[in-house]
This record gives C-alpha cells, structure tokens and sequence, in this order.
C-alpha cells in the first residue's frame, strides 16, 4: 500500500492518512493467523539458505525473481493466499489433538502435507513451465515453514486455537497467534538473532536427526508438540478459555518453538537440495 496524499488541502490530507494507519494497525490486529508470522517464515528459510551449497542456491536464484531472496519467497503463499484461489486450506491440516499419528484421512479440509508433495515433485521437474516451479519453490519454502508450526497441524475444534482466547502476560490473544508470532517476539523480533538461535543448536547429530523421516512423520511430530501447546504447565491441564499464560508457559514452550524452526529450517535445506540436484 502507498500513501498518496490528496491535493485537497491539508485537513483532507491528515484525513486520508489518519485513515489509513487506521487501517494498517486494524488489519495487523487481525490479520490472517495461518502461518508462522513472518519473522519465523523468514527465520526457517534464512537458516536454510546458509544450508545450501552454491549450485543449489545458483539454482534457486533463476527460479525465483530477480532479487528475490529464499526468505523474501517464504512468506509470498501469505501475502497472494486471496489471489490463489482455494489456497487456504493449503497452509494446515486439521487433525484432532488426542490422535497419535497424523494421517491424511484425518487432516480434515487441510491439505498441507498432500500439497507440500506436490509442489515438491512441480518442483523437481525441470520440464515444467518456469513459472509454475517459481510458485511451487515459494509454496515449498512456506509450507515447510507452517508444517513445523504446531497449531496448524493438531487442533481441537477450534481452528487450530484460532478461536481459544487466551492472555499472554497482560496481552488479549489466541493461542494460535501466540504460536504464530508472540512467543518467537518475546524473545526477539531480531531475524540475525533467531538465526543465531538455530545455529547454536545446530551439530552433527541434530542435523542427521533432523534430516530423517517422511513428511507425514514431520507432521506427526508437530502434533505431538501441539499436545504440549494446549497444555498449561503451571495447572498440568488443558488450557481452558480466558486463561493467564506467563512466565512458565513461555519458558516451557520456548525450546519447542526453538527446535520447531530448526527442524524446518534443516529440513527444508534438504527438500530443496534433494529436488534441485544436478541431473
Ligand atoms: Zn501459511
């Protein structure tokens, strides 16, 4: 959005722009809640890219825009998601909390891990139009990303705590935005810094952990971390309505968030090496 100040005189012009902060501050209140926020979608590909080998990177670089970094790309699903049409359901699936496994059968109408398969295989195919691996390359890179956020694989009717209101500190919330964005803010709004945060937890055998499995047992591995997220620690229960989460709920949740972007970060260097490998 621009800000174009009308030639009304300066009443109109203050007007205009009162007007559209408004607007901007209305609409980053309830904004959409389907993705990490941006900070942790750019925090995954940023770890990512340092991840690459050059001819991978050389790759990506004529596939996406010119300029167009891997975590520019990375939030791009977010920002066209009402220019695709039917792409919604693409960012989450819907699989009730108390499952063991996630299973397609029991996503609901989510499809990301059908549509993660997808675009990987568009992806890979170098017969395809490039404008078609240009999409599926930021699809890959943002459903990586929202497949390791908890609350947009396990869920229990409520939209993946879309509609649980809770309180964060003092702050009126759900607990789907406070996995989207607030926990990762509170401890830094910094990209370099959380970067720095993944690195530090980043050796050999992490990494070899990490780097194992399908994506139907990544999304498994989410749910069983969206177990834990409706929990409350300090009354050992399920988070009900209206509740206060302080300083034991962040800190026990912390290190999953943590580790959450460290998989999908890990992971989607490997996605990305192993469908753009030399012929
Ligand atoms: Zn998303």
């Amino acid at each position: 959005m621009s800000l174009r100040l009308g030639q009304s005189g300066r009443g109109r012009s203050q007007h205009t722009v009162s007007f559209l902060i408004a607007f901007v501050i209305t609409w980053q209140a309830t904004g959409p809640a389907w993705a990490w926020g941006r900070l942790g979608h750019r925090v995954v590909a940023e770890f990512a890219d340092r991840h690459l080998n050059p001819t991978v990177r050389a790759e990506i670089a004529q596939i996406l825009e010119p300029g167009e970094s891997l975590a520019d790309a990375s939030t791009w699903a977010d920002e066209n998601r009402t220019r695709i049409h039917g792409s919604g359901p693409w960012h989450f699936a819907d699989v009730p909390l108390d499952e063991d496994r996630y299973d397609d059968r029991l996503a609901g109408s989510g499809q990301i891990v059908p549509k993660l398969r997808e675009f990987r295989t568009i992806l890979a195919d170098r017969t395809r139009p490039p404008a078609a691996r240009c999409q599926a390359l930021r699809f890959v890179v943002h459903l990586v990303g929202d497949l390791h956020q908890p609350l947009h694989v396990g869920e229990h009717q409520d939209r993946g705590g879309n509609t649980l209101q809770i309180h964060f500190y003092r702050r009126k919330t759900s607990l789907h935005h406070l996995w989207d964005d607030l926990i990762l803010e509170h401890r830094t709004r910094g990209e370099d810094r959380w970067v720095a945060e993944l690195s530090a937890i980043d050796d050999p055998i992490s990494r070899s952990a990490a780097m194992d499995g399908t994506i139907e047992d990544w999304a498994t591995g989410s749910l069983h971390a969206a177990q834990q997220a409706y929990q409350n620690p300090r009354t050992g229960r399920r988070i009900e309505p209206g509740e206060v989460l302080e300083d034991a709920y962040y800190e026990s949740n912390l290190p999953i968030v943590r580790r959450q972007l460290y998989l999908a970060g890990t992971r989607l260097a490997w996605v990305l090496t192993d469908a753009l490998r030399p012929e």
